[in-house]
């Protein structure tokens, strides 16, 4: 238990929250809007526009989550809300094959050399459940490596050990996954490569593939250590398993060729949602041609989607991504470096024990002294202090993710003024982590 006191109310989303809850499970569509990890109204936004949202009661916030990182030109950016909206003139579903999906998965395909073939679907949960299950029929295989911490959606099967969402809520396992469902599930520590050894010697022949965020950020921001993606790789090889990078946060965002951008290590299939929707819900899979070709209507493993390629996703998304050239992400890269710098700056000088961790441009905050490696790391920070620091920055205007063990989020739109308002928030925000106390339940 955490005590925190607030010190704004926010009437109207309070009343919106309360209408909210008695019409939908918590209130929310997605759990961790419902600010359980920090207590307090979680806030009802009702516009966006460039680094800023506007909430129900009228106060305007510097958004550092981004709707979580699709909105890596901030919001409502012109460019792209014209081509949506001339998508939208158009007629917004025809369930048959258009130019838009051909020209989207055009871009992905040339922007990502592994890339060879892409499927695009509605959400990062689709794509994983997918990549999954077409890495299951190439191979004949059943078993499936995780690493504790890593988020890949709400697939059954890799909702055990599953990063911020089930770790904020403090759910060790999720109800309504059977034994059958996740018992081909092997969770691994990350960054421990030799415990990847011991699962291929320990199941021979058994093991399809091995998926892990190609850096996590949904434990938090914890890289892979040198060497631990190439690892991966390699074992694989050796052992006949499909290596699966799930790079629906990290595509698009941590470098034009997302995270495969950075370390260069080349998957057999790889997963996108988030950046590539320009804030519509579409998603991608993709990767080696041969592998690809296993998939109905080229091959036997099923997959489909009402509203797959849907032509103003599509819209939205090849918009943003044509946008996002080597200047954008320069941009990104240097005003999250710049907010980084600031944070670090102002926890160090109340004396808050902390790690600023990054991954190119996602950055997040852990309140310990030790680097975070892995999700037993991450656990291990002060939460508490995060919740306090949370409501201060939220007080000043400032709109973090509402836990401790999400990545924060920029976009190019986040310019001085923004990081003014976050450097004016942040004194008075690290005090308040600093004079925190945990209490006890
Ligand atoms: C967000 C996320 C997903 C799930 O995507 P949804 O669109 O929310 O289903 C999967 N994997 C990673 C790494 C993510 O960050």
């Amino acid at each position: 238990m955490v005590h925190v006191s607030f010190p704004y109310s926010a009437p109207v989303s309070q009343t919106l929250f309360d209408r909210a809850a008695a019409v939908t499970p918590g209130g929310v569509n997605s759990p961790v809007r419902a600010f359980r990890a920090v207590g307090g109204t979680p806030r009802f936004m009702v516009s966006g526009t460039g680094p800023y949202l506007t909430d129900a009661d009228g106060r305007e916030y510097v958004d550092l989550v981004c709707s979580w990182g699709p909105m890596i030109l901030g919001h409502a950016h012109p460019e792209v809300t014209a081509a949506v909206q001339e998508a939208v003139a158009r007629g917004t579903s025809f369930g048959t094959p258009g130019e838009g999906e051909v020209a989207l998965a055009e871009e992905i395909v040339a922007r990502i050399a592994p890339v060879e073939q892409v499927r695009l679907v509605s959400s990062g949960t689709e794509a994983t459940m997918s990549a999954i299950r077409l890495a299951r029929g190439f191979t004949g295989r059943a078993k499936v490596i995780k690493f504790a911490g890593c988020y890949h959606g709400h697939v059954d099967a890799l909702l055990a050990a599953a990063g911020s969402g089930v770790a904020t809520l403090g759910l060790p396992d999720t109800p309504g996954v059977t034994g059958a469902q996740a018992g081909d599930t092997i969770v691994l520590p990350y960054n421990d490569i030799q415990a990847v050894h011991e699962a291929f010697h320990n199941h021979p022949g058994q093991i399809a593939c091995v998926i892990t965020e190609a850096s996590p950020g949904n434990m938090g921001v914890v890289p892979p250590g040198p060497g631990f993606n190439e690892g991966l790789k390699a074992a694989c090889e050796k052992n006949g398993a499909l290596f699966i990078s799930d790079e629906v946060m990290t595509g698009f965002r941590t470098s034009r060729a997302g995270w495969f951008g950075v370390d260069g290590v080349v998957p057999d299939l790889m997963t996108f949602g988030k950046v590539m929707g320009g804030g519509f819900p579409a998603a991608a899979f993709g990767g080696r041609a041969d592998v690809m070709a296993h998939l109905a209507p080229a091959g036997p493993v099923y997959q489909a989607g009402t509203l797959s390629g849907n032509p103003v996703a599509t819209a939205a998304g090849l918009a943003q991504l044509r946008l996002l050239d080597d200047a954008a992400y320069a941009k990104v890269d240097a005003v999250s470096e710049r907010i980084r710098t600031l944070v670090g700056e102002a926890l160090t000088k109340e004396g808050v024990a902390h790690r600023v961790q990054n991954a190119s441009n996602m950055f997040s905050v852990f309140f310990t002294d030790r680097e975070v490696r892995d999700y037993d790391g991450a656990k291990a920070q002060e939460s508490f202090r995060f919740t306090a620091f949370f409501h201060s920055m939220l007080s000043q205007g400032v709109y973090l993710p509402p836990s401790a063990f999400e990545s924060w989020f920029v976009s190019t739109a986040h310019d001085d003024r923004a990081v003014e308002k976050i450097a004016a928030a942040l004194p008075a925000a690290a005090r308040a982590a600093a004079e925190a106390e945990e209490v006890s339940a």
